[in-house]
């Protein structure tokens, strides 16, 4: 997906608007100064158009050197890594000198940029707008973050200047891997060391978009690419190694995935950071296997591997679908594990059930444990299909959706996988109603 950025001065209300734009998909607004931020990216859609969104503003911190250097930062960042910015400034504040050097940053890089001005508070008033227009960059939108007005026009706005996606299209048959993780894990050392394989046939042929290196290989008869964003790391930019540019850089490598390997240092532990990444590959529907990689380096006894797969379980709670494979890139242990998990949580991922075993499953479910009543009324399904694989996606028609409760709905998933496996994959349940 094409990236949007929102960059602008702390307190413009970059979190409020990112908030209104996802919806009620992720993230919360975190306004306690100096905090980074819990979700700094989602995905989003308008218009039928899919992107994700950014807010780089992760770190907001006080005085007036501060401010432009963690302003400079972000703008340094979206014109790196974003496909439309943007730039938002403040009604009530009015034009202040670290938006025009953000300006002028944004002007020289030529990427597509729409202002927003926010806290336009009675869109009416639109001569809070003018002293924006010598920005440069055409007509500013007038926005409320507070009131959730405006938005939309917003959206129009960066929608009309998202670029047409790049891709590199492979036949069906292929796994398309992406190995994804912060610096350091070792994605470059793995792919290294996948490449490396015995049986390995690696085609000469590696494409190459803006974000990633891809290299497609044959084991066994079996066709993969591995999608690599570490190897573009490698060629030495300026932020490179900083949190948000590796996590961009993941989130579009996950987009063009069907299995995202999450490597986790085996030296240091899960990080927050690895909870973000793991988070979308979740959110967009991929199949996922956690890696543990530098198993080589770990002191270990013959509970450790229990305990570290315990530790994967803890913090990510809604991946438990997930497997886990502990290697080392370095001394190729337990490597040749890797590709038949890989083949197996790819087969599950594009599983399809026929409608009569789903409807079985579910059937013996409800019999079992019949939906709890809400208000003296209680769901009833009529039946379910699975109406999409990649990841597979059920609808259960029911007499009124509104019954259908959280805690109901993963009892029956859980049934369903019980039933079916759908190892490594997310299961999407959908409810519809039918009476
Ligand atoms: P990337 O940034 O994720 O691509 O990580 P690299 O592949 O560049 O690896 C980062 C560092 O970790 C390098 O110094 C590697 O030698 C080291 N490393 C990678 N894999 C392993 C491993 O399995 N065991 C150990 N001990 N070190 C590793």
């Amino acid at each position: 997906r094409p990236v949007v950025a929102i960059v602008g001065r702390p307190n413009v209300g970059k979190s409020t608007i990112f908030n209104r734009v996802i919806g009620d998909r992720l993230a919360i607004v975190e306004d306690k100064p100096g905090i980074t931020r819990d979700r700094l990216y989602a995905p989003g859609e308008w218009s039928g158009k899919l992107f994700s969104i950014v807010d780089t503003g992760g770190i907001e911190i006080d005085g007036e050197d501060e401010i432009m250097k963690s302003v400079r930062m972000q703008a340094e960042l979206a014109i790196e890594e974003a496909d439309v910015i943007i730039f938002m400034v403040d009604a009530m504040a009015g034009l202040t000198h670290a938006d025009d050097e953000v300006a002028h940053m944004l002007f020289r890089s030529r990427k597509p940029v729409v202002v927003a001005v926010n806290k336009v508070d009675n869109l009416r008033r639109t001569d809070e707008i003018y002293e924006f227009y010598s920005l440069g960059f055409g007509e500013p939108i007038a926005i409320s973050g507070a009131h959730g007005t405006g938005i939309g026009d917003l959206l129009d706005a960066v929608v009309r200047k998202l670029p047409e996606l790049e891709d590199i299209e492979y036949e069906d048959d292929v796994i398309r891997v992406a190995l994804i993780g912060r610096p350091n894990v070792g994605k470059s050392s793995l792919v290294n060391a996948i490449l490396g394989e015995d049986r390995v046939i690696v085609s000469h042929v590696a494409g190459t978009t803006r974000d990633a290196i891809d290299t497609p290989f044959e084991k066994d008869g079996q066709k993969y690419v591995l999608i690599d964003t570490a190897g573009m790391r490698k060629r030495g930019k300026v932020y490179e190694t900083t949190e948000k540019y590796s996590v961009m850089r993941s989130l579009k490598a996950i987009e063009r995935a069907d299995v995202a390997l999450i490597l986790i240092n085996g030296e240091e532990g899960i990080i927050e950071q690895d909870k973000h990444i793991a988070g979308y590959a979740h959110e967009a529907g991929k199949a996922s296997v956690f890696v543990v990689n530098k198993w080589d380096a770990v002191e270990k006894d013959e509970k450790t591997m229990q305990n570290f797969e315990q530790h994967i379980r803890d913090h990510f709670l809604f991946m438990s679908y997930a497997p886990v494979v502990f290697l080392s890139a370095k001394t190729k242990s337990r490597l040749h594990k890797l590709l038949p998990v890989v083949d197996h949580v790819s087969e599950q991922h594009a599983l399809r059930i026929q409608t009569h075993l789903l409807n079985d499953v579910v059937a013996d479910a409800v019999a079992i444990n019949p939906p709890p009543t809400d208000k003296g009324k209680r769901l009833r399904i009529n039946y379910v299909t699975q109406v999409a694989v990649k990841p597979p996606t059920m609808v259960i028609f029911v007499n009124d959706p509104e019954l259908m409760h959280f805690s109901y709905q993963r009892y029956l998933e859980n049934k369903i996988r019980a039933a079916f496996d759908f190892e490594g994959t997310p299961v999407r349940i959908v409810t519809r109603r039918k009476s």
